[in-house]
C-alpha cells in the first residue's frame, strides 16, 4: 500500500512502521535462501546493492521479465520489514529519509 498524505496520524506510523525504508540491515547480517543459492551462507549478502543511500536487492535489480517477477514474489518485497523491532540501522534511514521527504 503506497502512503496517503490524507491517512490518519496512527495509520501513518504503523505504515512507517512496517514498511522497508531499505536499510540493508536484513541483507547484512542474514542471506536468504536465494542469495545463499548463488553466493553461499556468509553474510553481507554479495548481492546487497546501494543507490543515494538506499540498499536493494542486487539479484532482483538486474532480473527481467517473468524472472524478476518471481523473485519479488519469493521475496515477498512490498510485504514490509521482517527486522523492524529494536533496528537502529532502519531507525536511522527513516531519520535520513524524513529529513529529504517532509511527507515521510
Ligand atoms: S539475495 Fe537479495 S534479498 Fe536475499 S539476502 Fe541477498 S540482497 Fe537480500
Ligand atoms: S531491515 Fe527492514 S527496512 Fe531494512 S532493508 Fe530489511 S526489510 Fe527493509
Amino acid at each position: 500500500m503506497g502512503r496517503s498524505k490524507k491517512m490518519p496520524v496512527v495509520g501513518r506510523l504503523i505504515e512507517r512502521r512496517n514498511n522497508c525504508v531499505g536499510c540493508g540491515y536484513c541483507c547484512s547480517k542474514v542471506v536468504c535462501i536465494l542469495g545463499f543459492q548463488k553466493y553461499g551462507p556468509n553474510p553481507p549478502c554479495p548481492a546487497l546493492v546501494e543507490h543515494d543511500g538506499r540498499f536493494w536487492c542486487g539479484l532482483v535489480e538486474n532480473a527481467k521479465g517473468m524472472e524478476k517477477e518471481e523473485l519479488i514474489a519469493e521475496l515477498a518485497i512490498d510485504a514490509g520489514c521482517t527486522s523492524s523491532m529494536f533496528n537502529n540501522v532502519r531507525d536511522s534511514q527513516i531519520a535520513k529519509m524524513k529529513g529529504k521527504d517532509e511527507n515521510f
